[in-house]
């Protein structure tokens, strides 16, 4: 219903259904009261462009889109991830967008690749095209959440390849939630080593180390 009544036009803000929602969507209040990410987390000495910590609401509304094919949650995800981080860049805009693939079993059985749904978006933003043949996963990878950090590290280390010839100079990957980082160190590993000059890191949530779940 919260879906229906944002699509009628109106501008009640997407949260409380109260107050008028003027800024991504959002009133005053609940926008100032979402878990904004900051200080902002660096891999390899490069930030992690990440628009939150992974707290709730931010959790639920992830889990709702990935599980629950809640698939609005992908624009309000990615335009307040464009209001937090697009005023503040002074450098150039990457040329693609490279959402992290999802094996081929695994884009099956969940029929769609939320991240590539979150790229659709900022692309709109930002007037930066996809691409999705630069980087290919090449390993079924055994399902990360259930690894130690370490095993997340060697499990992804031959985990993506590059499929094409001729590299762009600059590109950013995207991933929903970026949580020890193992995935995008290897995916932005990849590419460098084939090429690309500058690989940027955006997620729409990021976990601190201290609230990575390790069984
Ligand atoms: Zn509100």
């Amino acid at each position: 219903m919260q879906f229906l009544h944002n699509l009628s036009g109106t501008r009640t803000c997407f949260l409380c259904q109260v107050t008028p929602g003027d800024t991504a969507g959002l009133c005053h209040l609940c926008f100032s009261m979402l878990p904004w990410c900051n200080p902002i987390p660096r891999i390899d000495n490069i930030p992690i462009q990440a628009a939150f910590d992974y707290l709730s609401p931010i959790t639920h509304w992830i889990q709702a889109l990935k599980f629950h094919q809640a698939l609005y949650y992908a624009r309000y995800l990615a335009d307040l991830w464009y209001h937090r981080w697009h005023n503040m860049r002074s450098t150039p805009l990457p040329e693609y967008i490279v959402p992290i693939p999802l094996h081929t079993h695994r884009l099956r059985s969940r029929g769609f690749n939320q991240t590539l749904l979150l790229a659709q978006r900022l692309k709109k933003r930002l007037s930066i095209p996809i691409n999705t043949t630069l980087l290919t996963k090449i390993d079924h990878t055994q399902a990360q959440a259930t690894l130690t950090a370490d095993a997340r590290k060697q499990n992804l280390t031959h985990a993506f390849t590059v499929s094409t010839d001729v590299m762009p100079a600059h590109v950013t990957l995207l991933d929903d939630v970026v949580t020890t980082g193992a995935t995008m160190q290897a995916a932005r590993h990849t590419l460098l080593t084939a090429g690309v000059q500058t690989v940027e890191i955006w997620c729409m949530a990021y976990t601190p180390p201290h609230r990575v779940q390790i069984p």
